[in-house]
């Protein structure tokens, strides 16, 4: 299946090292999630929230779930904080970022205030979708959902992410010519494309296609500009609008909605399996919003293999938009060496981290279809 990995030396044992211990950083904290939920259901830790909540919320519904929200959420949070800590010290310890610790814990503020926020907001409504119509309030909270959730992908590049990073319009003249011809050669107008901060938190790289309709644009990380040649960043704008041709935002929207149809029917499968079993005295008792908690967290184990492999796939593509649209190879090559350094990635993870964890395909096999490509269009002249 896979191709041998040609132009890639083998991965350093520090970045081996590296990306072991942030793949148990995730699982381990994914597992303290999972367990949080599940005690809060199998000790009735839930109820006693929930009462507490009511006592402080004057017994009112909706304060009363707001309360209730800012309590698991704290506990949750206080629960993942060493994690996240440990998280952080291990981008200082591999020399990956020079973030310091209050800029850290600012971001990590505002990340409990944002969290805070779009929780209330999602569970708010659905529980009153729960007890405005009980029979079917799964279709409708699903509706509801994914209006947030488009309205989310739209507001994101404007709202959300200038909340932990600053953005500016690209002022690069050459790089922005360079654009407008890629955009021509694909038919396509992309809005903007701005230089991300990155290098405030991180020295990591990292380019993206954000945005919908007139949000729409490309991001790429000062940590990128600053160090690669024109030609290296045409070739990742090249990739990016590749998404943007492929419309593979749009597409994975529709996926979403998929996904979240399936979770909303098994959510609210299982309130009722735990109504009739008298686990919950009624659908709309919001202690069981670590039961929905739940469905939604194993959905996601189940379908990440699936949903990273659909991402490397969209990912791929891209790829070969970008080796058809630059004048050569070699920059694309260039740069994915410069990033997998940059970035201590890597190149050739086993067979089961890739499948199960990497929403790219690992770096030596995107190299390698590059000169795949590479030799198909310009073949050896024979003599
Ligand atoms: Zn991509």
């Amino acid at each position: 299946m896979a191709k041998d990995p040609i132009s890639s030396p083998p991965d350093s044992p520090e970045s081996r090292r590296y990306n072991r211990i942030r793949r148990w950083l995730g699982i381990t904290d994914f597992v303290v999630g999972f367990v949080f939920l599940i005690v809060l259901l199998a000790t009735r830790w839930s109820d006693s929230l929930r009462d507490l909540a009511y006592r402080i919320g004057f017994q009112n519904y909706s304060l009363s779930l707001f309360v209730y929200i800012v309590l698991l959420l704290g506990i949750s949070k206080l629960l993942g904080l060493s994690l996240d800590y440990y998280g952080f010290r291990l981008e200082r310890r591999f020399k990956l970022s020079n973030q310091k610790f209050a800029s850290w814990a600012w971001d990590e503020g505002k990340g409990f205030l944002v969290g805070l926020v779009m929780g209330t907001v999602v569970t708010e409504l659905l529980y009153f979708t729960i007890r405005q119509w009980p029979q079917y309030w799964w279709i409708l909270a699903w509706a509801l959902f994914m209006g947030l959730f488009i309205l989310l992908a739209q507001l994101a590049p404007v709202v959300l992410f200038p909340i932990f990073y600053k953005f500016e319009p690209l002022e690069n003249e050459d790089l922005r010519r360079r654009l407008v011809l890629l955009s021509e050669h694909a038919g396509t107008r992309v809005r903007g494309v701005y230089r991300w901060k990155l290098s405030e938190k991180s020295k990591k790289a990292n380019a993206a296609l954000t945005g919908l309709g007139n949000t729409r644009r490309i991001i790429l990380a000062d940590t990128l500009l600053d160090n690669y040649t024109p030609e290296e960043i045409e070739a990742v704008l090249a990739h990016e609008l590749g998404h943007h041709v492929h419309k593979h935002i749009l597409k994975s929207i529709f996926v979403q909605a998929a996904i979240t149809f399936i979770g909303f029917w098994a959510a609210n499968f299982a309130l009722h399996y735990a109504v009739d079993h008298h686990i919950f005295e009624e659908l709309s008792d919001f202690a069981n919003l670590p039961l929905l908690a739940l469905v939604s967290v194993v959905l996601s184990f189940l379908l990440m293999p699936a949903l990273n492999a659909y991402s490397r796939f969209n990912e791929r593509q891209a790829d070969r938009y970008a080796f058809e649209s630059i004048a050569s190879i070699d920059p694309f090559i260039s740069s994915m060496n410069k990033l997998a350094e940059q970035n201590l990635a890597e190149r050739t993870p086993s067979k089961w981290v890739e499948w199960f964890f990497h929403s790219h395909p690992a770096i030596s096999r995107r190299l390698a279809a590059a000169e795949t490509w590479s030799r198909t269009q310009h073949p050896t002249p024979q003599i």
